[in-house]
């Protein structure tokens, strides 16, 4: 019997650049900034991303980055990385 190709799997986030793990909660880049969660709110950079709540494993340091640049983010407070976007709890109201 031959085998079949593989089920096409289903995604279960919706992103222009497929399911990126460096986005998802937990995850920690090379230089110790941890994914803590995302806001959903939309990065003042980068207009076609979101902004994650990341926080520093050296200096505990809670900030707000945009999806492209968590795998290469730099703690601002003690690893002179650029300034981090503002966090910002996600908005009540209907209307943004
Ligand atoms: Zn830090």
């Amino acid at each position: 019997m031959k085998l079949s190709a593989p089920p096409i799997r289903s995604r279960t986030t919706v992103s222009p650049f497929g399911n990126a793990p460096t986005t998802s909660p937990g995850y920690t880049n090379p230089n110790k900034q941890k994914v803590i969660a995302a806001t959903g709110a939309r990065s003042s950079s980068r207009h076609t991303q979101t902004i994650y709540h990341l926080r520093c494993a050296h200096c505990g340091h809670d900030y707000g980055c945009n999806g492209l640049d968590i795998k290469s983010r730099l703690c601002p407070q003690c690893q002179s990385g650029a300034p981090g976007e503002p966090l910002r709890e996600r908005a009540p109201s209907l209307f943004e």
